[in-house]
């Protein structure tokens, strides 16, 4: 039996704007009272994980060991199939410091090169950790194809690239609660959801 949150304060371990934005509005029916590690000015710990839940359990065990509150953490990126899932892990750190995603897509345009192989999934890897060490976790995925040159100006990170299986927009284009129906966070929030939390 997976534990429960029993409501309160929860720290969403993200410094990312437009994860902890999303983040949000998916706790939003749960009684949570939500603050971000940025807000709490907290460090952001190094991703030594191999996988994303590893990295999502380092983050959230940073976050809750720092706070003593309840923490959850997201880890996610996109894979695309011709490069063996690639960026993966590392999405974010292929923006660089300046988080220039921009060029993370040309990057990854460059490297698919002339690959007929266009096909890519979005990993969200889920993890709420509380003070005593105990943690929960889950994984959501969407496939779809990338497409060249990046469409749209709405979402974050590598949206403009990415048509997911069965639309015709990409993320970037959607509107946002359009991407949060299919999207790999609402899949891994769902099944956190159906584990951890009550409607308030
Ligand atoms: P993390 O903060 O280490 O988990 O980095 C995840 C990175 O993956 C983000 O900075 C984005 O580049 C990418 N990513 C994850 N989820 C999304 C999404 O929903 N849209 C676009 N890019 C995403």
């Amino acid at each position: 039996m997976a534990r429960k949150f029993s409501g309160g304060a929860l720290i969403i371990a993200s410094h990312n704007q437009g994860k902890v934005r999303e983040i949000g509005l998916l706790l939003a029916p749960f009684g949570a009272a939500v603050t971000s590690a940025a807000e709490r000015g907290l460090a952001e710990p190094e991703e030594t994980g191999t996988t994303f839940i590893d990295n999502a359990i380092l983050k959230a065990k940073a976050a809750t060991i720092a706070t003593g509150v309840p923490a959850l953490a997201d880890d996610s990126g996109l894979g695309a199939d011709a490069l063996g899932g690639a960026p993966g892990i590392y999405s974010a750190r292929w923006a660089g410091p300046e988080k220039d995603f921009g060029a993370a897509m040309e990057k990854l345009q460059i490297e698919l090169g002339a690959s007929e192989n266009r096909g890519a999934a979005f990993v969200s890897a889920l993890a709420l950790a509380w003070p005593d060490g105990h943690v929960e976790t889950t994984e959501g995925r969407v496939q779809g194809t990338l497409v060249w040159p990046p469409r749209g100006d709405r979402g974050f990170g590598y949206d403009p690239m990415f048509v997911p299986d069965g639309g015709a927009q990409t993320f970037g284009e959607m509107e946002a609660s359009a991407k949060e129906a299919v999207s790999h966070r609402t899949l891994a929030f769902e099944k956190l959801v159906a584990m951890c939390f009550k409607r308030a």
